[in-house]
């Protein structure tokens, strides 16, 4: 196989950044945060769509409190690996969030940017509630005066995929979080 010929499997990345077994030991304790966090309560996921849904279908069922379950998708990336638009919010949700307390679960905590439009979005639907919950953390990249309340991992400044997170959609499947080899985004990125 030639250098530059991506197979999309784990030989594509250059590093893992976080396991399998990691990743399911987080889950499973971020769970138990929440679920001490909303005891008794009842609680309308919010799911941003395409990159955080790996990891909401593990976390609901790490969590011990009644859920709905509905999806925003917020787009700003095309098939790039970094931002081309501001975040837009390309559909609506299915379900009435007034008076419901309501849990925004995200892949990636980067500039902030996504998920304070969401937040801004959400908030005029006058939810009960209104917390987030990402997988992974950027710290060095916050642009906003912004953090989620509930976090998996905070992670450098690299651009990764595994676990939900995309390159071109490519990569969603794998299941760990890890970094392309350099040529492989270069060389899809000038294509
Ligand atoms: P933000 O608006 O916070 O800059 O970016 C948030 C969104 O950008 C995330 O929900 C995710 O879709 C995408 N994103 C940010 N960093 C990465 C990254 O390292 N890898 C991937 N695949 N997507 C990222
Ligand atoms: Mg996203």
């Amino acid at each position: 196989m030639q250098i530059n010929q991506p197979s999309y499997s784990e030989a594509d990345l250059e590093t893992t950044l976080v396991s399998r077994e990691e990743i399911r030991t987080r889950v499973a304790g971020l769970g138990v945060e929440l679920s001490e966090h909303y005891l008794g309560k009842d609680v309308t996921i919010v799911s941003i769509l395409s990159g955080a849904l790996i990891f909401t279908a593990d976390l609901i069922r790490s969590c011990d409190f009644p859920t709905r379950l509905d999806c925003l998708r917020a787009e700003s990336y095309g098939n790039a690996t970094a931002a081309q638009t501001p975040p837009r919010i390309t559909n609506p949700l299915k379900t009435d969030i007034k008076d419901h307390h309501v849990l925004v679960v995200d892949d990636i905590l980067d500039s902030g940017n996504t998920l304070k439009a969401i937040i801004a979005h959400l908030e005029k639907l006058s939810p009960a509630s209104l917390k987030t919950c990402v997988l992974l953390d950027k710290p060095a990249r916050h642009e906003k005066d912004f953090s989620a309340d509930f976090c998996g991992f905070s992670i450098p400044d690299q651009f990764v995929v595994g676990y939900g997170l995309d390159f071109a959609e490519r990569y969603r499947s794998l299941p760990c979080i890890g970094v392309l080899r350099k040529e492989l985004q270069d060389a899809a990125t000038h294509t």
